[in-house]
């Protein structure tokens, strides 16, 4: 049997519920499809549930640190209870999910149909043996973690980040393999949570795509919460060991292996495009398989959109939420808004975090631009003293000629809330002098921007 719909949406991640409401408020028919659970990755795998956690270890590590504030704790060690702090996780993601749930449910014309969606044509899609039709279909299927073929990889167990979520139990040694956003967090978290933790990298340092000076600030404070850190390790690979795994990591210094509990596979995301039927509706994709957009979001297909972690545009909720922007506001607000309109952000959850937005400083060197740099240690903000959060530093910078911000790295106390101070006025495209000569609130970590922008010198 086959079912028109003005519009299928296939995944409900970030960008596809947001667009079912207003489609559906525009008076269309949509049928939305998920193989898995509402919400998709941030609900589920990703942003939430991390984020929940990252908080029960940030109470660890206050409780461990009480100390030092003149807190007494009633003695004894401190401990996690990983069931409890699980539980936590599962009660902030569950409502969440069904949040989802009851808002798709509530939005008048829209179908959510469970299962896996498969394109037979450019404007059908097959989902367990029902046929769907549409003249307008929207792709919004996110993407999973990569698991490179490394050698002994088959040979062992191993997390990713949905199964790691599962775990009631502290490993004794976690090995994360990947120093980068994913690989941080859960390496700061269990560390926290009471576990032995080693990171490997194969490259020369941690985040690579930061500045040195945020690699090298982020691998500091993770040391001195004994983080173990391996970089270089050129050439990983697994065996078994006992009931351990033993990670071959081939670092330049150091032992050559590592033998932990369990590791954690945080190397990278792929998009979940490769069993999606995309060469029946002719979609192009790219040679990692994103799907490839233009600054729309419209597909190599007329009729079908890709929006989301899918097209490689971004790999962030706030990108697949822009997209849903851009999306509605071309199809049903005459409004042209552009991905290109868009000035990178993010944030990295460590603690101290790292808020980030425009330019790296590498990037502006090579943009030819004459750079000015302002950078200020968090051990020269008061604010961070008196919490006794210290680490990490705060960098803008600034075209010398036109005066505009290109870019910040907050690294330090509340530096993901930070850095939307100079975000805002990078999208008003007004000169960094009017941050420079704004009054801000004392004793906090933003008023020193100001103080930063006053104190600007050529990048060398
Ligand atoms: C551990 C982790 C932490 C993260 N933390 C952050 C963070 O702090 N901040 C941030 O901005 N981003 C974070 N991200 C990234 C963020 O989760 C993603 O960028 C975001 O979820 C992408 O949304 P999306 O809409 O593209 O797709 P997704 O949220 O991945 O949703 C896609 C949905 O499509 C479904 N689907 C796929 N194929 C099909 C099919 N064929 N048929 C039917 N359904 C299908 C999937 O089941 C899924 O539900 C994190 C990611 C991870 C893994």
């Amino acid at each position: 049997m086959t079912k028109n719909f003005d519009a299928i949406i296939i995944g409900t991640g970030q960008a596809g519920p947001s667009l079912a409401g207003r489609l559906t408020d525009a008076g269309m028919t949509v049928v939305i499809i998920e193989r898995h659970h509402v919400g998709g990755t941030c609900v589920n795998t990703g942003c939430k549930p991390t984020k929940t956690l990252v908080a029960s270890a940030y109470a660890a590590h206050l409780a461990r640190r009480a100390d030092d504030y003149g807190v007494t704790l009633g003695g004894g060690a401190v401990g996690i209870d990983m069931k409890k702090a699980k539980a936590r996780k599962d009660a902030v993601v569950n409502a969440s999910r069904s949040g989802n749930e009851t808002w798709l449910g509530s939005m008048k014309g829209c179908t959510l149909l469970r299962g896996h969606a498969r394109f037979e044509s450019a404007r059908s899609v097959s989902v367990n043996g029902e046929m769907l039709t549409a003249e307008r279909i929207f792709i919004n299927v996110g993407g999973r973690a990569s698991t490179p073929d490394l050698p002994g990889i088959k040979d062992i167990d191993y997390l990713t980040n949905s199964s790691i979520l599962e775990l009631e139990m502290l490993p004794k040694h976690l090995v994360v393999v990947g120093g980068s956003y994913i690989g941080l967090e859960f390496a700061q978290m269990y560390r926290r949570f009471g576990a032995e933790v080693t990171v490997v990298e194969k490259g020369p340092r941690l985040i690579g795509r930061e500045d040195e000076d945020v690699s090298a600030a982020i691998k500091e404070f993770l040391e001195a919460e004994g983080i173990q850190i391996r970089l270089n390790a050129e050439c990983i690979r697994f065996a078994p060991h006992g009931e351990d795994i033993a990670v071959g990591v081939e670092c330049t210094s150091g032992a050559p292996e590592v033998v932990g509990s369990h590791v954690l596979l945080a190397m990278g995301r792929r998009p979940n495009t490769d069993d999606l039927g995309l060469d029946k509706a002719g979609v192009a994709v790219d040679s990692r398989g994103y799907i490839t957009v233009d600054d729309q979001l419209r597909t190599s297909v007329e009729g079908i959109w890709a929006l989301g972690d899918c097209n490689g545009k971004g790999a962030f909720t706030h990108t697949a939420y822009n997209d849903f922007e851009i999306v509605a506001a071309n199809l049903l607000d005459n409004d042209p808004r552009r991905v290109s309109d868009r000035i990178s952000t993010y944030g990295l959850f460590v603690d101290p975090p790292l808020g980030r937005a425009g330019l790296t400083e590498a990037e502006a060197k090579k943009s030819g631009r004459r750079v000015l740099v302002g950078k200020r240690l968090m051990t020269n903000v008061g604010r961070a003293v008196e919490k006794g959060e210290t680490y990490g530093f705060m960098k803008v910078l600034v075209d010398a000629d036109t005066k505009e911000l290109l870019g910040a790295a907050i690294l330090g106390s509340g530096g993901d809330e930070v850095v939307h101070g100079i975000l805002d006025v990078m999208y008003a495209k007004a000169p960094y002098t009017v941050i420079q000569r704004a009054m801000h609130i004392h004793p906090t970590v933003s008023e020193l921007i100001p103080t930063v922008l006053g104190e600007l010198k050529p990048l060398e």
